[in-house]
């Protein structure tokens, strides 16, 4: 088995938009919750400007739609069984800056994650998802410097992965790791459904979990137990795997 074991400890996921950790990360986010470990969801913005097309065709000012955005991210982390905090950098485009950075350093010695998710490094499509994996990444190595000037404790070394961005091939994102979501399924299609400015992408992600939970039990074989399988979210890894056997 690996060295890391089963994790127990807290699970911090760095979320560019208020919606992204529900489609890619919300059953990962329920599987914690329900063995019982701490799941934070940070949101660095509300993605008010660039994943609420719905909100502003209906007419609603800047400040309306953060404010549904921000109502619809915190039932939704609710149903998965997170807390969410929003640190409002706003988006479209999401700028990094040491400030920021800084924040999020804070939010790591805090928290003290076991394992952390984020958006993967490369999206042609959407600037602020590269920026929050970025600072994700550089806040993670910040904290776990001594010397670094910020309250807590240095951090350990919680492994990162990064979960599916919306158009996989053209962001270098290949499945390194399926997670099996099926017990928590319905957990995730809730947390979707809170989300009304973004009601297309609730069948899109849910057929995505069903066809990764096929290639699950295609890559599984017969000793893992998941031949009940049926949903999986899918990730990549930053850092190697450590183990003391190869399995
Ligand atoms: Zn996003």
């Amino acid at each position: 088995m690996s060295t890391e074991g089963t994790p127990s400890g807290p699970l911090l996921v760095v979320s560019a938009h208020a919606g992204d950790f529900v489609w890619r990360a919300g059953g990962a986010i329920a599987l914690a919750a329900s063995q019982g470990r701490r799941a934070k969801v940070l949101c660095l913005s509300y993605g008010e400007r660039g994943e609420s097309a719905k909100a502003w065709r209906q007419g609603l000012a800047l400040e309306e739609i953060k404010e549904l955005r921000r109502d619809e991210a915190t039932r939704a982390a609710a149903v998965l069984g997170a807390e969410i905090e929003f640190l409002d950098a706003g988006d479209y485009p999401l700028r990094e800056t040491d400030e920021l950075v800084d924040r999020i350093v804070r939010v790591y010695r805090e928290v003290d994650p076991h394992v952390v998710l984020t958006h993967p490094p490369a999206d042609p499509y959407n600037g602020d998802h590269p920026a929050a994996s970025r600072m994700a990444v550089q806040a993670r190595i910040l904290a776990q410097a001594i010397g670094y000037p910020g309250p807590g404790e240095p951090l350990g070394a919680p492994p990162v992965f990064f979960f599916e961005p919306h158009q996989p091939e053209q962001c270098d994102f290949k499945p390194q790791v399926l997670l099996d979501i099926s017990p928590v399924f319905h957990r995730k299609r809730e947390a979707m459904e809170c989300l009304a400015a973004q009601q297309h992408m609730w069948d899109y992600y849910t057929d995505l979990a069903r066809r990764r939970g096929v290639q699950l039990k295609r890559n599984a074989g017969p000793n893992l137990g998941l031949e009940h399988a049926t949903m999986a979210e899918a990730y990549m890894r930053l850092y190697p795997q450590v183990t003391n056997v190869l399995a």
